[in-house]
């Protein structure tokens, strides 16, 4: 059952920390936040979680932008779109928030400092770790006295805050995707909300953003199931701050989590592997249209009332994106099928429109050709898997690679020989006086009638003789960009040539 409050606008929101590029798992997340906020016409939020200062990727903000705005899936607010209400849309500007509220947790006992260096850290785990125990904080500073605090101010020794997670409790939330989910409080282990460079850490900064900007539902990665205990215990404990209690219904978030997608083997995709492309950038340098990387990445995990595979527009898609018949079994990320979603949008458009898209991945030199470009790019649409395809279709036919000579190619030329096809050929051609597509086709016909020859026996040969290639656009319209002088110098060489 999907969850909506009449008396709170949806507000979602897709929230990345710009430690790497703008990725298709990110992208789902996003894609998913967008048309559900906009199915119920609501609002959908760029916040930037940069609190991992050491981590980041140069451009990392930027990569997320542009190519979410690339997708069609645009921010109702951004940084670059402020409300005044909800500023900062970045968490490095709110960094002294933060602070704030971890330093009044402190106050409030429901926190506590941890002077733990990192190595004392690293050999407790070892130590757990050997006890085949999870891994948790020991709690070794919950019980130091106010004197050691003290002396450790003091002295100036560095500390992180740590929340109090209390005993015997179970965090519960009603998924959207996954239904009830509950986790007890011993899973937990007491986590740092303050590092100790100051800056809250994601778990705790995550759960006042939501709040201040008044999410209603948090709809994100399969990953993050593991996160909501942590920020449920971060809402239990701000809720007992005096700052909050005017708003506590700002933190009754509604979560939906995605299922993971996984690669076709049923390997959990990784952003370390190189042997599919995940990054939006990626596609868009090869030419994919954005609506088919949205039509594809809808399909990673939800389906529509009548199963449709296929949709034209945003707005297609999320008059029928509620929110529900989003599944939690693992999607499977099919690059075949991303190809066919392609070319189906790809033989959607307008010849004016597929030529002006084309032409700006055409990177190779149309020599000879290029009074002849649109027909020369025309004829190759149907072939496009993307559109930076383009250029290797048109360098085969400019400079065709020399193919292996196989029997079949071989008996059926010598076939030709035979036939005199090549001498035919030219006689015919040169007696054509208007150089058209008609002409060309008449000129096929005739040549069939006088070798006797059919199909594949007379266009496998001609075809070899001018393009160098087995197979190809169609063969007629070739010709006719090629040119007839062209055509019959190739032609002269027929016997020659094989
Ligand atoms: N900054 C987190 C991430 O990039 C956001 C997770 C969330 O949506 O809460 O994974």
């Amino acid at each position: 059952m999907i969850k909506v409050n009449k008396d709170k606008p949806v507000r979602t929101r897709y929230a990345p920390s710009p430690t790497g590029y703008f990725h298709v798992g990110g992208a789902r997340s996003a894609l998913f936040n967008y048309l559900f906020a906009k199915h119920y016409n609501g609002s959908f939020i760029l916040r930037i979680e940069d609190t991992d200062i050491a981590r980041e990727v140069q451009n990392g903000i930027e990569s997320q932008y542009d190519n979410l705005l690339w997708l069609g899936i645009v921010p109702d607010e951004s940084m670059f779109k402020p409300i005044n209400k909800y500023i900062p849309y970045i968490q490095s500007k709110k960094l002294d928030v933060y602070k704030e509220v971890a330093y009044a947790l402190l106050e409030k006992k429901l926190a506590y400092r941890c002077f733990c260096t990192t190595d004392e850290l690293e050999k407790a785990r070892e130590e757990s770790l050997a006890n085949h125990q999870t891994p948790k904080y020991n709690r070794h500073c919950l019980h130091l006295t106010e004197q050691e605090i003290n002396e450790k101010l003091k002295n100036n020794v560095p500390y992180a805050i740590r929340l109090i997670i209390p005993d015997n409790h179970n965090y519960e939330w009603d998924d959207m995707v996954r239904g009830k989910i509950s986790i007890p409080s011993s899973a937990l282990t007491d986590f740092v909300i303050l590092k100790t460079n100051g800056i809250g850490s994601y778990n705790f900064a995550n759960v006042i953003d939501d709040h201040d900007m008044q999410i209603s539902h948090i709809i994100r990665g399969e990953e993050h199931v593991s996160n909501t205990p942590y920020q449920l215990a971060a809402i239990d404990a701000i809720k007992q701050l005096d700052k909050y209690k005017d708003s506590l219904q700002d933190f009754d978030f509604i979560y939906g989590h995605l299922p993971i997608v996984i690669k076709e083997g049923g390997k959990k995709l990784s952003k370390r592997d190189h042997t599919l492309k995940q990054f939006i950038s990626d596609y868009k340098e090869m030419g994919f249209l954005p609506i088919s990387i949205d039509n594809f990445l809808v399909n990673l995990g939800w389906s529509s009332p009548n199963n449709k595979e296929y949709f034209n527009s945003l707005e297609e898609i999320f008059s029928e994106f509620d929110g529900s018949r989003i599944s939690c079994s693992p999607s499977t990320f099919d690059f075949k099928k991303m190809i066919s979603i392609n070319k189906k949008h790809m033989s959607d458009l307008t010849d004016e429109q597929y030529l002006k898209q084309v032409k700006s991945f055409l990177k190779i030199d149309l020599k000879q050709l290029k009074d002849h470009e649109d027909e020369i790019l025309l004829l190759f649409r149907k072939d496009l898997r993307y559109f930076s395809d383009i250029n290797e279709l048109i360098d085969n036919l400019l400079n065709p690679s020399l193919i292996e000579i196989n029997d079949e190619l071989k008996n059926v030329y010598d076939n030709a020989k035979k036939h005199e096809l090549g001498t035919k050929a030219s006689l015919l051609l040169k007696a054509i006086n208007e150089w058209s597509i008609e002409n060309i086709s008449i000129w096929l016909k005739k040549l069939a009638e006088d070798t006797s020859l059919k199909a594949k026996q007379l266009y496998l040969p001609l075809r070899y003789c001018l393009f160098k290639q087995e197979h190809g656009p169609e063969f007629v319209k070739l010709v006719y960009i090629f040119g007839k002088d062209y055509c019959l110098e190739q032609l002269s060489k027929f016997d020659a040539i094989l």
